[in-house]
């Protein structure tokens, strides 16, 4: 299958000397679901600013290798031509507004609108999805629970009707029937509309249950790749990150 997105040799910095990646390279292929596992630090959330143009905010540059969308290079690229492209980042901690409503942090998501539909047609969809938000639209968002809150993040990508969606630790903080409610969406959202993920997570559980294939992060580099399957069964994988004696 096409690669929508690939990474090759990617090597990061921060602050001109901290390396956080070295030489790292994956792929995404249309439609997948791909997972991105590692211990705190490993390199993970770097990957996904990388790729979504996010890194220059933080004073991280790519020194070497290439990303490219759909075989374009958009290493040069800002975040808003990144969500052009059909790109869309939800960062850890969800970042909703949390004194706008539900309804305005759709709204706030427009400007990356890159299919012709309407607000409301776009908007129909995330209720959805997600008909808790329905209710909830005139709400502020800070007053929704985190799980909710995780909804509106993955509600404000859809409005912009992306290819792929980056989706950084969404089961973070929430309850165990939250987290398969939530991921039972994403596999609907990924199944429905063709949308790629790139998931990191540090619930290896869920991440081998809902992506295809995976990838371990450690020090800025993959040491391990393969069908989920594959690394469910791997010792490794299921010594440290599945918690198997
Ligand atoms: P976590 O699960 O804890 O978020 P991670 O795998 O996502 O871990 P990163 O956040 O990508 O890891 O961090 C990779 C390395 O880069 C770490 O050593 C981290 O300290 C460093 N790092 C991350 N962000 C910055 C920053 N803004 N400035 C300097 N160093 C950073």
């Amino acid at each position: 299958m096409a690669a929508v997105l690939e990474i090759r040799d990617l090597e990061v910095c921060y602050q001109g000397v901290i390396q956080a990646l070295s030489s790292l390279s994956l792929r995404v292929s249309e439609g997948s679901i791909v997972a991105l596992l590692g211990a705190n630090g490993a390199g993970k959330t770097t990957t996904l600013k990388a790729i979504s143009g996010f890194l220059p905010l933080e004073n991280g540059r790519v020194t070497r290798g290439s990303i490219t969308i759909g075989g374009e290079d958009v290493l040069k690229l800002a975040p808003h031509k990144i969500v052009r492209r059909g790109i869309f980042h939800v960062r850890e901690g969800r970042h909703v507004f949390s004194e706008m409503t539900v309804e305005e942090n759709l709204i706030a998501s427009t400007f990356a609108q890159r299919s012709p539909r309407s607000r409301k047609d776009a908007f129909d969809e995330v209720y959805n999805y997600f008909p808790i938000l329905s209710q909830r639209r005139n709400q502020a968002a800070g007053y929704l629970s985190g799980g909710e809150q995780q909804m509106l993040a993955i509600g404000r990508a859809l409005v912009a009707d992306p290819e792929m969606i980056l989706l950084d630790e969404p089961s973070l903080g929430l309850a165990p029937l939250i987290v398969s409610e939530i991921f039972e969406i994403i596999a609907r959202i990924n199944r429905e509309k063709r949308v790629s993920m790139l998931l990191v997570e540090q619930n290896a559980v869920i991440a081998l249950k809902y992506a295809s294939y995976g990838y371990v992060i450690e020090n800025g580099r993959s040491v391990l790749e393969g069908p989920t399957e594959d690394l469910a069964n791997n010792q490794d994988i299921q010594k440290f990150y599945l918690g198997v004696e």
